[in-house]
């Protein structure tokens, strides 16, 4: 089981708060990052306390980077729950995976020319859609299953052939963005294992728990 919520960074804010505590990295920022950085982990501790019904809080989150061990970046998890995050221009994606790894990536549909850039067509096949390529490939990137510069060379066949994942692709008109989320292992059907969560939604459940 795995819930997905898209929105702008600083809708989440609005209707989520800000975590509390201080967040030495996010006060490097410029400001928008900053904004992008805190609702993403507000978001993901919003849809952790969705699926579970107990309250989480930004401070439970843990990172752990797979390459070089560090725990002030890298993955993010919350007990045994999976947590990915992923933000671009003011919008912000989360997915909380229970029992299942999950990775989720989100990237304006106005930037299918840069994405274009590195995806050509030979690798997408006529007609493909760079920017729903790309996301796709960043969250298999992100659950750790290909490197950067794998994921910039496969196929179309390649990406959508795996059989140890399923993945969900789709449009958020609201944001105008495209959103991609990977599911390992591949035992349900994503379509039966992903929920996605408007942030009104997130926000009566939310009360309920509290
Ligand atoms: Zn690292």
């Amino acid at each position: 089981m795995a819930v997905v919520s898209v929105a702008s960074s600083q809708e989440v804010l609005d209707v989520l708060g800000t975590p509390p505590g201080s967040w030495p990295r996010a006060d490097r920022l410029p400001p928008r990052d900053r904004q992008d950085f805190l609702a993403a982990r507000q978001l993901g501790v919003a849809l952790a306390s969705y699926a579970t019904g107990r309250t989480w809080v930004a401070a439970d989150l843990r990172q752990s980077c797979p390459t070089c061990g560090g725990t002030d970046h890298g993955r993010p998890s919350l007990g045994d729950l999976s947590v990915s995050w992923s933000h671009a221009a003011g919008v912000v994606a989360a997915v909380v995976g229970e029992g299942v790894a999950a990775a989720v990536d989100v990237q304006p549909l106005a930037d299918v020319s840069a994405v274009a850039d590195v995806l050509p067509e030979e690798l997408l096949g006529p007609g493909g859609d760079p920017v729903s390529s790309w996301v796709r490939r960043e969250a298999l990137v992100k659950l750790g299953l290909l490197s950067l510069d794998r994921a910039i060379a496969l196929t179309e066949d390649e990406v959508d052939g795996r059989d140890d994942t399923t993945s969900a692709c789709w449009v958020d008109l609201p944001t105008g963005t495209c959103v991609a989320v990977v599911l390992r292992p591949s035992s349900q059907r994503v379509d039966s294992s992903l929920e996605t969560i408007d942030t009104e939604r997130l926000r009566a459940a939310l009360s309920a728990v509290h």
